[in-house]
């Protein structure tokens, strides 16, 4: 399964990759990074394609998607 990895110093908790995602494979969570923003969570990772429309729209690189063969 593709695994999400966030940078929680960068990420700003837009919510830019959960509502971007067409699989609806992310969420918000109640974690908060060190600023108090919200970071990002798997919701179901098994409906990931790996399209990495997250990545491309993160205005601050904050979000890598590791899939299977790398
Ligand atoms: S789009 Fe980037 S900055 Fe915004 S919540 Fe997602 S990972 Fe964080
Ligand atoms: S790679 Fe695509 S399907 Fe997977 S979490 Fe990111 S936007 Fe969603």
């Amino acid at each position: 399964m593709n695994k999400l990895h966030i940078h929680p110093k960068y990420c700003k908790g837009c919510q830019i990759c959960v509502e971007m995602c067409p699989k609806q494979a992310l969420k918000p969570s109640d974690k908060m990074n060190a600023k108090g923003y919200l970071l990002p969570v798997e919701d179901d990772m098994s409906r990931c394609n790996a399209c990495r429309e997250c990545e491309i729209l993160c205005p601050d690189f904050a979000i890598a998607i590791e899939t299977d063969d790398e």
